[in-house]
């Protein structure tokens, strides 16, 4: 499937490739023809799914033909500034060749901003995303155009209510017209979500893109280092231990090239598949791997779904995957039918962060083993939590 299937403007098309997506991620393919349709939605989708997506580029397709001058047609509702900034930052780039407008009205800004939200505000922008309470602060000035509003959408719902916003977000609520579409994102669905939908939302599809945890079986750790540690800890640890078949995954094609000369030039039987090698040598180079001749795959996301591959004991993230979905599909190469396997990820200083959302996802923290002596000390671990905190240890949200 890709994303011209949807039917979608051009302009938005245009938005989307200039982003890099090429194609929908599953909470997108499923979430995104029932909105278009005009349904209420509730979906569990967690962050790093795509879902941020899945809401935006049918609102902005349905905006694309309305006027757009006087009046606010959607608003989005978040927990905290940063997911209200990041949701605006989305939105510019995807809306970018469209004519529709957006703007991010949260806390913590100056008298400027307000000044400048107040604007917005009072003679209309298509979308506006927004923290509860400072939605409220504006409310209450009598100024807002909601009466024509179209669509609500509700983010991080429930992160919303472990921040104590029910009154808030049903207070908001009260100022906008009965007839509208809402859709709801969770990344859990305890009861109490369930009951706020039941008074927010009407006949609602549900679509649940829950992520499976990895087996138990699989041994998980990780490293802290500098990047520049990464080379000769790999080759250290790939020659450490027995392991007969190890799959190691890098982002970048750039970095499974260069890993894999020096892996040769190591003695290491190793080899590479990315998406610049021709099919049949991609599938020439996974037969040796699957037989066992060869030891060391070093590869791109692009093996980490969907390709069976038995029997690897050791699954090495070279880097932190983009999103927990592709660590948890990477480490689940290993580990398959019957037998164990362990996981290990290199964490360097500026993937910290991306670590810890992941650690999120998965409910724990991952055990983190010290860099081995004669490579000097590694970084300490203080990844920043969403709203720039240093995030205290022991604070992984259990799902
Ligand atoms: P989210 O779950 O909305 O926080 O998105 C996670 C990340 O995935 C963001 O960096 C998005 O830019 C990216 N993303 C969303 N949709 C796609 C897609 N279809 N293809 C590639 N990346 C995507």
């Amino acid at each position: 499937m890709n994303f011209r299937d949807f039917g979608f403007h051009e302009q938005l098309l245009e938005g989307i490739e200039a982003g890099g997506y090429e194609t929908p991620t599953p909470v997108q393919a499923q979430v995104i023809p029932h909105i278009l349709a005009g349904k209420d939605v509730i979906a569990s989708a967690q962050t790093g799914t795509g879902k941020t997506a899945a809401f935006l580029l049918p609102l902005i397709d349905k905006l694309i033909e309305t006027n757009h001058n006087d009046h606010i047609s959607a608003l989005v509702i978040v927990p905290t500034r940063e997911l209200a900034l990041q949701i605006a930052q989305h939105m510019e780039g995807l809306a970018y060749f469209t004519s529709v407008s957006s703007i991010a009205v949260y806390g913590g800004g100056d008298g400027g901003s307000f000044i400048q939200e107040k604007q917005a505000l009072s003679s209309g922008a298509d979308v506006v995303i927004c923290t509860p309470g400072k939605m409220i602060a504006h409310l209450n000035m009598g100024y807002v155009k909601l009466q024509k509003l179209q669509y609500l959408v509700l983010d991080e719902a429930d992160r919303m209510l472990d921040m104590g916003f029910y009154d808030d977000i049903m207070r908001i609520i009260n100022y906008l017209p009965a007839k509208r579409q809402n859709l709801l994102f969770s990344a859990t669905m305890p009861h109490k979500i369930r009951e706020l939908a039941k008074r927010i939302l009407h006949q609602p599809v549900e679509v649940n893109i829950s992520l499976s945890k990895p087996p138990d079986k699989i041994k998980q750790l990780a490293y802290v280092v500098y990047e520049a540690q990464k080379m000769p800890l790999v080759k250290y640890l790939l020659q450490l231990r027995d392991f007969k078949s190890i799959l190691v995954f890098c982002s970048r094609k750039q970095n499974v090239k260069q890993l894999t000369q020096q892996l040769k030039r190591a003695g290491l039987s190793a080899d590479e598949i990315h998406s610049d090698l021709e099919q049949q040598k991609r599938e020439e180079v996974l037969s040796e791997f699957r037989t066992g001749h060869l030891k060391v795959l070093v590869a791109t996301d692009i093996l980490s779904r969907g390709i069976d591959i038995e029997d690897v004991d050791l699954v090495l993230n070279y880097d932190v995957p983009h999103d927990g979905e592709d660590y948890i599909h990477r480490i689940g190469r290993t580990a398959r039918a019957e037998s164990d396997g362990t996981a290990i990820t290199f964490i360097s200083e500026k993937e910290q962060n991306r670590f810890a959302g992941i650690e999120n996802l998965l409910g724990k923290p991952v055990p983190k083993s010290s860099v081995p002596q004669q490579f000097g000390l590694g970084p300490s671990y203080q990844p920043r939590s969403r709203n720039g905190k240093k995030r205290p240890s022991g604070s992984y949200r259990q799902r």
